[in-house]
């Protein structure tokens, strides 16, 4: 029976850190600012956005929160970025994806300044990440690493399987698996022998967004299983994984509730308090 990895514990250590190191900040007059864009009414997006808040509050920093409508223009998104990529006090821009159709989120991501894209998901940010010389790392994949660190997870020589190829999640993730030395396999919709390729992992990561998608079949005996999906069925929360029959073979499982999810929020207070040194010429 797998170990279950407990992101809520993990994304709390994380957040006791940075606020530790937010209250030093706070004796040399320097509050960590972090803007949060939403544009319309997802719930989903609602949620992300409120938890962000609640942690900005708990870890020490300044947030502020634009609720733009659903039909806001891209001229308009576009001038609260230009305004707060000009502010001093914002040293963190953060606009929660999906964005309403009409609206070209390459377009917004590009406008977000580069040090205080926090997310980490600008062309220049994604391409020192590529290059392995980063000052932020994308808050999914990165909190996937922190977590195998917490849980002292060997993933160098690992073989690494990623199902998915997302900008967001699968494409990054599968990069800080081989800057910790991983030999990475990346899976997708278009992949043949799957289950094949699956049960080679030592370390399997879905991101997929189907519920169950990985069942007990593919996955090797004593393997890691981190679940990155969220899929909401019915008001509940799945993940990627089969996690009842996958939990047997596992010998470390992330559980969806509770697991990578908190890590994220966790990931974003570190790399905004990252910003703010960065902006403050503070040292690490
Ligand atoms: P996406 O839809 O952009 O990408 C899904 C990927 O899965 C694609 O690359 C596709 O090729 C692959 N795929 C689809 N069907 C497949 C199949 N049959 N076989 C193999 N591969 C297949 O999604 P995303 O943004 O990468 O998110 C993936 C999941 O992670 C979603 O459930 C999302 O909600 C979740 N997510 C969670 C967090 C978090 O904080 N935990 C953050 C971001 C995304």
């Amino acid at each position: 029976m797998a170990e279950r990895m407990d992101g809520k514990l993990v994304s709390a250590s994380v957040k006791q850190r940075v606020a530790d190191e937010t209250a030093k900040l706070k004796e040399k007059g320097i509050t960590p600012g972090l803007a949060v864009i939403i544009v319309g009414d997802d719930p989903a997006s609602r949620v992300y956005v409120n938890n962000k808040k609640k942690a900005c509050a708990a870890v020490g920093f300044y947030s502020e929160e634009y609720t733009l409508p659903e039909n806001t223009t891209m001229e308009q998104l576009l001038s609260v970025i230009e305004v707060l990529n000009s502010r001093e006090d914002i040293d963190g821009i953060l606009c929660q994806l999906p964005l309403p159709e009409h609206l070209d989120e390459q377009a917004v991501i590009d406008a977000i300044a580069v040090d205080k894209d926090v997310d980490a998901f600008s062309p220049a940010n994604v391409g020192k990440i590529m290059i392995g010389n980063y000052d932020f790392l994308p808050c999914t994949p990165a909190g996937v690493m922190e977590m195998l660190k917490y849980y002292s997870i060997p993933v160098a020589g690992k073989h690494c399987v990623v199902i998915g190829r997302s900008n967001i999640v699968g494409k990054p993730a599968a990069m800080l698996m081989l800057h910790e030395n991983a030999t990475v396999t990346i899976c997708h919709s278009k992949t043949q022998n799957l289950k094949d390729i699956c049960k080679t992992a030592d370390i399997l990561v879905a991101a997929v967004g189907k519920a169950g998608f990985v069942t007990a079949d593919m996955v090797k005996d004593g393997a890691v299983v981190i679940d990155v999906g969220i899929n909401r069925i019915d008001g509940k929360l799945y993940g990627d994984v089969a996690f009842d029959e996958v939990e047997k073979k596992a010998s470390f499982i992330t559980p969806v509730p509770g697991g990578v999810g908190p890590m994220t929020i966790g990931m974003l207070m570190q790399n905004t308090l990252k910003a703010a040194k960065l902006h403050h010429n503070i040292e690490e």
